[in-house]
């Protein structure tokens, strides 16, 4: 299971595909990959935009 987070109203959805449109804020926003936010992912791959 990956974690995605709306970059529009920070949303986040556990779900292996994020959808095209957030059904937080009903836009069409893109989601980036948190999953690396939990400690045991480690250190690497962190998204440097979040
Ligand atoms: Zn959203």
């Amino acid at each position: 299971m990956t974690e995605w987070k709306c970059n529009k109203c920070g949303y986040i959805l556990k779900i292996d595909k994020p959808p095209d449109t957030c059904p937080s804020c009903k836009e069409k926003c893109e989601f980036v990959d948190v999953s690396c936010y939990i400690p045991d992912c480690g250190s690497t791959g962190v998204d440097k935009r979040l």
